[in-house]
């Protein structure tokens, strides 16, 4: 017989953070650098721990080179040539993450298999339509909430992938326990991102795409296999111009979660974080 698990799990619109007392005076003292070292490799790893998603439309050259000015970094896709990759690599960095889970046990089996840092969320894209094609999937926060408990056991560390729409579901992933937030809708329509730019009635608008939909699978591998679906989907998104406004955007948001519950550095926002129980976060008379 099927089980069925009747425990809630809860997605970051199911809640919000308790404001808890602080003698932060001002958003600047908050300190949002992280220093890791990985349990397995014994890398270290220095930053804010935002990272743009390996998806060909936000995880370009030229995403790298705008959010490493803020110390953070890009998951770069896969389709560059060797050629691109050579010349990029002489200047930069890699990490090669191990995932996409959402069970504490699998987080145990991927880090005592060596992996050192857990990709975390299965459906919770905003171009991702697995939920939708086989009914898999886990609410994002308790994902987060319950993997990063099973690998900080193990002192290895989890990355939230997918989910977040706006800076303050950025700010419940890392409250939630995630050392690192992945994300790929919230960076789209920028300058640089790859994918077209589209003219409509004169607005401008970007393509972007999921890695596993049609608009990706026809152009990396001349189509869909005809032995499984496509699991994503591709949207027209507002041209937004260079990305720096929505890095500072993301980064005032959480340095701003930090002051209202206390915390002075990034590292202490999950010890700092409760989290209450919702049936609507924000007025929606305006929008
Ligand atoms: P977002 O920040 O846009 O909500 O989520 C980004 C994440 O969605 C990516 O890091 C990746 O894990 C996931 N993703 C990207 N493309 C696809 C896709 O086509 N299908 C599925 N299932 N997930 C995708």
């Amino acid at each position: 017989m099927p089980r069925v698990d009747a425990d809630i799990k809860l997605d970051f619109k199911d809640v919000l953070f308790r404001p808890k007392r602080s003698s932060l005076k001002s958003r600047s003292e908050v300190d949002l650098m992280r220093t890791f070292t990985f349990r397995n490799s014994k890398r270290s790893y220095r930053g804010i721990p935002v990272i743009a998603a390996n998806m060909d439309t936000v995880g370009t050259f030229a995403m790298a080179r705008a959010l490493s000015k803020h110390f953070m970094f890009t998951t770069i896709h896969k389709h560059y040539s060797v050629e691109q990759w050579k010349q990029f690599a002489s200047k930069h960095r890699d990490c090669l993450p191990a995932g996409n889970v959402v069970t504490g046990e699998m987080v145990e089996e991927l880090i005592l298999s060596g992996a050192d840092i857990i990709k975390v969320g299965i459906g919770p894209g905003s171009v991702c339509t697995t939920r939708k094609k086989t009914g898999v999937g886990y609410p994002q926060l308790s994902a987060v909430i319950e993997c990063a408990d099973a690998a900080h056991g193990l002192k290895g560390h989890i990355i939230s992938d997918g989910g977040c729409t706006c800076p303050g579901d950025v700010a419940k992933a890392f409250g939630a326990g995630a050392d690192f937030t992945m994300l790929g809708g919230m960076l789209a329509g920028h300058d640089e991102c790859g994918g077209e730019t589209l003219d409509r009635n004169g607005k401008k608008f970007k393509i972007f795409y999921g890695m596993s939909s049609d608009t990706a699978m026809e152009k990396y591998a001349g189509g869909i296999a005809d032995y499984r679906a496509s699991e994503g989907k591709a949207v027209e998104v507002p041209y937004l111009g260079d990305v720096e406004h929505t890095i500072r955007d993301i980064l005032g948001g959480l340095r701003s979660t930090c002051t209202y519950v206390g915390a002075a550095k990034l590292k202490e926002l999950g010890r700092r974080t409760t989290f209450i129980r919702v049936t609507q976060q924000v007025n929606y008379m305006f929008s």
